[in-house]
């Protein structure tokens, strides 16, 4: 397999097109034109070369379906050592774990074995690793700027803590994360690591970093970054559990379906790619809570703004899923110029439709099913009495939505388990009148020391801060 190129969303076809090397895709994130980094062809394995990767480690999985993707950007060794560091914080020894559930030919895959017991510590710890490698290879420095509502600012500092060319600033409203989310960020002593408590609410933070990112002389001089679910890399990561879980339920000889707590569709574009480079997925589900911009569009063919509303499964509580311009740009054909139209029209008017062909063919793909705030507690109690699990409120929605629209019997189920249930001990206690017991991660988590700098709702002051904050050497 040779090394492959990327290409942005909203770019037209033709010689003048664009294409990056990995390397340039991780730096840049976003694409200048408002789309993002796709490959240009995907890799695939033939069902023999499926079967081979059986019984690989999980870390050894890994690094053979990266290497087609990162080309020249690190040789094999160098992959395979940030994919070892990557994962050897992990607490499961597999790094994920697959448990069959008593009910219906469901599977759990637990994906929060990661420093911060949630899903994204799969992609992020990789993508901190391998970020800092290639600046200090360029001999760069970057500083990440984020916000956080609590529950992914975390999974971002454990990415790039004690990283040796790259700062990160994380920015939470003061008084409006929980303790628990609060302490795992804080915490973090590292050098490189600033946490600021804004007096203000999570959009004042989101203001805030996107106003460091919008004064261009500032951004440059910092040389912003950031980290979030668009980056590539990210989405890479990820298709590895896919594989890994397949693999372990009889593939490539046996087909298997995935159903996914779904927020931004970078959980869930990850199985679309895995299937596209030739991996037996039947079926994907898309788990949506009341935030159900998606499963309204696998019913109508549009997808059409809605207000946010807040609900037990905050890490789906999301207006647009910036990852599924990704499955769009396939469905229009790889037409980046008419898609580019259809978002601009999205961003205009709130809606945005497909033909009856592109629909038929998200379908035969995709399927969808939600679940409000009652159902959820109604499933972590039921996922209780029926396997003896304690699952997450993002988890309950998808093992809900998966015993709905459950489809074919013969093929096995995967249910993606993306939290801990301690993460979330507010709503279980409500479902099931249990507190899930502490991980060891949590355990001594009240008794650290913390470091934090409240800062006023003002720009200015935040500017000031990160000035006086010295590059980390
Ligand atoms: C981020 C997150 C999700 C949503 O994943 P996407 O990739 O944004 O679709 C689901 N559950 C948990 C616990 C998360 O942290």
């Amino acid at each position: 397999m040779s090394a492959i190129r990327y290409i942005s969303t909203r770019q037209g076809s033709g010689p003048s097109v664009e294409r990056l090397t990995f390397e340039e895709v991780v730096l840049a994130g976003l694409a200048r034109d408002g789309g993002l980094y796709v490959p240009e062809t995907w890799p695939t394995l033939s069902k023999a070369e499926i079967g081979a990767l059986r019984g690989l480690s999980y870390p050894e999985l890994a690094t053979r379906l990266m290497v087609p993707f990162v080309g020249d950007a690190f040789d094999a060794a160098t992959l395979g050592r940030l994919v070892g560091e990557a994962y050897a914080g992990f607490d499961d020894p597999g790094v994920v774990r697959l448990k069959p559930l008593p009910v219906g030919d469901l599977y759990l895959l637990e994906l929060f074995h990661g420093p911060t017991l949630a899903f994204k510590d799969v992609a992020l710890q990789f993508l901190g690793r391998t970020l800092d490698a290639l600046l200090t290879r360029a001999g760069r420095r970057a500083r990440i700027i984020g916000a956080t509502s609590g529950d992914t600012g975390s999974a971002a500092i454990e990415a790039v803590r004690d990283r040796k060319a790259i700062d990160i600033f994380m920015l939470h409203p003061e008084g409006r994360v929980s303790e628990v989310q609060r302490r795992q960020m804080t915490t973090v002593l590292a050098p490189n690591v600033h946490n600021i408590a804004i007096e203000g609410t999570f959009d004042d933070c989101q203001d805030l970093a996107k106003a460091c990112f919008n004064d261009l002389p500032f951004r440059d001089r910092h040389r912003l970054t950031a980290v979030n679910s668009i980056n590539f890399a990210r989405v890479m990561a990820q298709i590895v559990y896919y594989f890994h879980a397949a693999l372990s339920l009889g593939a490539p000889d046996r087909p298997v379906s995935f159903c996914v707590p779904t927020g931004n569709f970078g959980n869930i574009y990850a199985g679309y790619a895995a299937r596209a480079m030739g991996l037996p997925v039947e079926r994907l589900l898309i788990a949506s809570n009341s935030n159900d911009i998606l499963a309204r569009f696998i019913e109508s063919g549009e997808q059409r703004l809605a207000g946010v509303t807040p609900t037990w499964s905050p890490s789906m509580d999301i207006q647009v899923s910036s990852n599924f311009e990704r499955f769009l740009f396939d469905l229009f054909d790889r037409d980046g110029k008419a898609l580019a139209r259809a978002m601009h029209a999205f961003r205009a008017t709130g809606a945005m439709s497909v033909s009856a062909a592109q629909l038929a063919r998200a379908r035969a793909t995709f399927d969808a099913g939600r679940l409000d705030d009652a159902g959820t507690l109604s499933a972590i109690a039921d996922a209780r009495r029926e396997t003896g699990e304690l699952l997450d409120p993002h988890t309950a929605v998808a093992y809900a939505v998966a015993r709905q629209r459950r489809g074919a019997r013969d093929v096995p189920m995967v249910v993606l388990a993306t939290a801990h249930p301690a993460k979330f001990p507010d709503a279980v206690r409500t479902a099931t009148g249990e507190a899930p017991p502490l991980p060891a991660r949590l355990a001594d988590l009240a008794t650290k020391a913390e470091r934090c700098t409240t800062l006023p709702n003002d720009i200015a002051a935040l500017k000031r801060l990160m000035d006086e904050v010295a590059v980390f050497a």
